[in-house]
Parts: C-alpha cells; structure tokens; sequence
C-alpha cells in the first residue's frame, strides 16, 4: 500500500500484511527533521505530489511574498494541471461526472482562514478560500452560494472536467454494475488504468514558515474519485485538513477524509507539537489515536485489527522543524529548507510488506 493509493477504494485494497499484534509494525521514532539554519528558517512543506509548488513557494519567500501569498501560488501550479486527477482542472469528478472541488487557507498571523467546498466550474478554489478569509466575515462557503461568492470577485467560469479525467469516469460508470442499460468497457484493465491515474497524485496541502516565524496553509482537492455529490472531505475543513496556530506550528492532511475529520486530525497534530513533540511524533501519535479509534467500526480494519486505509500528515513548527507520517508506509513528501528543495521519506505507523 503506498501514499498514492489514498484515494482508491480502500475496501479494495489487496495487502499482503505479515502476522503481528496491532501497531507491531508502528514505527515511533522521534525526532523529525531539525531547523539548520537556513535562510533564517524559511521552510516550505507540502505532499507528495507538491515539489513544483514548494520550488514556487520559497522563491516566492526570499522575494518578501507573505507565507500565505507563497503557498497558494504554490498550489496554483497543480490546481492547474490537467495531468494531475486530483486537485483543480481535470480532477476526477463525482458520480454524475461533476468535478467539485475543496479548499481551506489558515493564516498564523491574523489565526484566521476561509474555506470552500463542492465548488464547480472554478479552477483554483484556493483563492476563492482566501477570499472567504479576506473578504467576508464567514469561514466556509459552499456549493452554488461558493460559485457565486468567486464570480462575483471576477473568477472565471470554467469546464474543469478533461477529456482525460471524464473517460475515466465514464469506464468505471460502465462498469459498476452488470444489472443496467450500460455496456462494460472495452478495455478490461480498467482498475489498472484508473489506478495509475489516481496512485501517483493526492490532494495538494503546503505549509510555509518565513524568516520572522510566521505561518500559514493550503489544502484543495477534487476529493475522492466518485464521490456522492455534495460530499465534502477533510480538506476544506479547518483543524482537519489544516490548522496553523502562530505560536505552536501548522499541520495539513491527504488521505481518508472522512477518518481526519471524525478526529479533528490536523487540529490534534498541533496541539501535540503545543505539548512539546516534535512534527514527525505528533503526526504519529495522531495516527495512533485514529487508528485506534478505527477499531471501533469493523469495516474500517482489516484481520490484524489495522487500519484499511491511507492517511498523512505533514506538519512544521514555529522553529522551522518539519516532519510528516503515514498510516502506511511508502509515502513520501516536499520539502524546501530553504537550501534545497526534496522529497523526505514520512514515518508510518503500519509497514507495509510491498513497499520499502
Ligand atoms: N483528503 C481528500 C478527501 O478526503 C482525499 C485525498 O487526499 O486523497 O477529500
């Protein structure tokens, strides 16, 4: 099971996982990764899929950009993409072949943020939320009142549904059930197909720290493949998908949603940094705790009492440390300390025997 398969059908997920009491394969190992000194502890964050955007982020920051302004220009560039089926245009759309989108942004400075959610037609509803921040005195719109709120500030309406992402829709429409009026589709490999659209990408969160120690996030996502219309996941949910607080630390989340926002998990991952773990441990105890309390909804485990799904967290603290974890290994994320712009390897919590 790898980072990239949080967004497949997590009940279809075939893992060959070695015998072990619960959490046997749980890997606790603290620290994370420490502030150096770099560029007076500018650091940019993101997941997996964010390595152009935290590149964009930090040239943004030594230009004097405010870390929110950086951030979201940061995942601009994969809302834009149409290769990427996760997030913005060419996401992949609900079950009617609708894309509808989610988005929050948190500002440490001001501990304010805004949030849109189920948007349609608008391809980068991380300023739509900023704009909710800015310029009205709620904190999440949604649906047409989302839509109208971003045409009346002058965004464009567009079709975000690629020819790409809507044959991809329309296989596994055809292919639901034999008990319709619908053909199977041509291609028989079709799970393959829709797998690696999908395993390669995530929803995009990014977490900036500038030179005076202030932060501030994004996360914005087309959500789960297929989804019933109208569902809203985790990330355009403050304390779940994000939650920066000034003085602690900000953390951001992809993977399962719905496990994230039954506990408040980017929310829990600050306040363990505010208890004094570091970014990599609170990630992991947040994990720990959902994982538990999984246990409590039999389809959510698999035999080994673990998990059946795929969750991350990334999270940096007001001294510039960064860390990030997985429920599963595999996962990877960005990061840009100001030197040098990679991908980390994120602890986990469950090994998984097919991934290194
Ligand atoms: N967290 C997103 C959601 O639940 C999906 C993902 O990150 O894969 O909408």
């Amino acid at each position: 099971m790898k980072n990239s398969y949080s967004r497949r059908d997590f009940f279809k997920m075939g893992v060959g996982f070695g015998a072990g009491a619960l959490f046997s394969g749980m890997s606790l190992k603290a620290g994370g990764h420490k502030n150096d000194g770099f560029e007076n502890g500018m650091r940019i964050i993101a997941s997996g899929n964010g390595i152009r955007a935290t590149e964009k982020a930090m040239d943004l920051l030594r230009d004097g950009a405010d870390p929110l302004e950086a951030v979201i220009s940061g995942v601009n560039i994969v809302e834009n993409d149409p290769q990427d089926h996760s997030v913005g245009f060419g996401g992949l759309p609900n079950e009617l072949g609708v894309v509808e989108l989610d988005a929050s942004v948190m500002y440490g400075p001001t501990h304010n943020g805004g949030a849109v959610a189920s948007l349609q037609n608008i391809k980068n509803p991380s300023r739509v939320a900023r704009l909710v921040m800015e310029r009205t005195d709620h904190a999440l719109l949604v649906g047409e009142g989302a839509l109208q709120f971003a045409l009346a500030h002058g965004f464009k309406k567009e079709n975000l549904l690629t020819d790409e992402a809507r044959k991809i829709w329309l296989k596994k429409k055809e292919q639901l059930t034999d008990d319709d009026f619908w053909f199977p589709p041509k291609s028989d490999n079709l799970e393959d197909e829709i797998r690696s659209f999908v395993e390669t990408h995530g929803t995009i969160n990014c977490l900036a720290i500038n030179e005076k120690g202030d932060l501030a996030g994004v996360t914005t996502t087309s959500g789960f493949f297929f989804k019933i219309p109208g569902r809203v996941g985790d990330s355009p949910i403050i304390g779940a998908g994000l939650y920066v607080d000034n003085e602690v630390g900000a953390a951001g989340s992809t993977g399962r949603g719905e496990a994230n926002i039954l506990n408040c998990g980017s929310y829990s991952v600050v306040e363990f940094m505010r208890q004094g773990f570091g970014p990599e441990e609170a990630c992991l105890r947040t994990l720990k705790r959902i994982a538990e309390k999984s246990r409590l909804q039999p389809r959510l485990i698999d035999e080994e009492g673990k998990a059946r799904f795929q969750l991350n967290f990334y999270a940096l603290n007001r001294k510039g440390e960064f860390g990030a974890a997985a429920m599963w290994s595999g996962a990877n994320f960005a990061v840009h300390d100001g030197k040098v712009n990679k991908m980390h390897p994120s602890a986990y919590l469950f090994k998984d025997n097919n991934t290194k």
